[in-house]
């Protein structure tokens, strides 16, 4: 399988900006991490997709939070994506396999569902996040991403977003591409693109024959007119680590962690991103416990 990864690029001089991504090994992680089925896996793996190219229309070091909330069987989903390439996501039901739509494709209006909301939430190392939310209008990602860019950061935008699953599970391909018009475009431009946009076969059915993300603005924009800026390895990654579950725990106070260790005589912590557990001993627990009832008395005495 190859690599994944993202380009950046500009076109028709410099009034489309555009980017696409390969991330079939990045979803194909997140199934495995979370076990999930065909439709949870397309659901999620659709918007870890968005989160890589949300990510790259960020200057910076930028943390993304993308909540998408439906009423379908999926529950929510939640990706942390940064601008470096990194994305780490979970969906609160991974269970959910529904038969083919009418397209023959997985079903992920089925299992996003259709009311609801889509926030993304924007830390860009200030005092207050950035926060965004629009409604859900489809429940397919795509169409609702490309309705948040244009709404709430009013950029008009196309995003195409693609999963495809093998019989077994496993992720076969999947990607996709963020196509974002700047001022100063021309409307013979605009036509263009919604022209191509239209005959454009699936992004995963593209990936799936070997096609590359360059490849893909290449179609879209036409190779004349595309400009390469960057190109980026990307990655499922999550940053949790047994340090930060003890700070976790020793959080709790004193009161939660005595219960720990005389009923349960010991603790397992879950990462809700990538599944991890991370196993607290009885003694481990004591010294949490020790910790906490140290800080505790260090408030107490600047309190004083
Ligand atoms: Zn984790």
């Amino acid at each position: 399988m190859t690599k994944d990864y993202m380009v950046r690029a500009l076109a028709f001089d410099g009034t489309i900006s555009a980017s696409a991504v390969c991330a079939t090994n990045t979803v194909n992680t997140a199934h495995e991490k979370h076990d999930t089925w065909s439709a949870s896996t397309a659901a999620l793996g659709r918007s870890l997709v968005a989160g890589f190219l949300m990510g790259a229309t960020q200057k910076g070091d930028v943390k993304l939070t993308i909540k998408v909330q439906g009423d379908g069987p999926g529950g929510a989903i939640i990706i942390d994506a940064d601008t470096k390439g990194h994305v780490k996501g979970y969906i609160q039901q991974p269970h959910v396999s529904l038969p083919l739509n009418d397209h023959g494709k997985l079903d992920v209006r089925g299992v996003v569902g259709t009311k609801g909301s889509l926030t993304v939430i924007k830390d860009l190392g200030l005092k207050e996040p950035f926060t965004g939310q629009v409604p859900l209008v489809s429940g397919e990602l795509a169409e609702d991403f490309t309705y948040y860019m244009s709404a709430s950061e009013q950029i008009p935008s196309s995003m195409g977003l693609s999963v495809l699953v093998e019989t077994d599970e496993s992720v076969r391909a999947a990607g996709g591409f963020l196509i974002q018009v700047m001022p100063g475009a021309t409307e013979e431009t605009i036509q263009i693109l919604e022209e191509r946009l239209a005959k454009l076969p699936l992004v995963s059915k593209m990936i799936d024959e070997g096609k590359t993300p360059e490849d893909i603005l290449n179609t879209v924009l036409g190779a004349e007119n595309v400009e390469f800026l960057d190109q980026t390895e990307v990655s499922f990654q999550c940053d949790c680590s047994k340090d930060k579950f003890a700070e976790v725990l020793t959080s709790l106070g004193e009161g939660t962690l005595t219960e720990l260790i005389e009923e349960d005589h010991g603790a397992e912590t879950v990462c809700h991103f990538c599944n991890s557990k991370y196993q607290f001993t009885e003694d481990e627990l004591r010294d949490l416990l020790n910790e906490a009832q140290k800080l505790k008395a260090e408030s107490e005495e600047t309190n004083d």
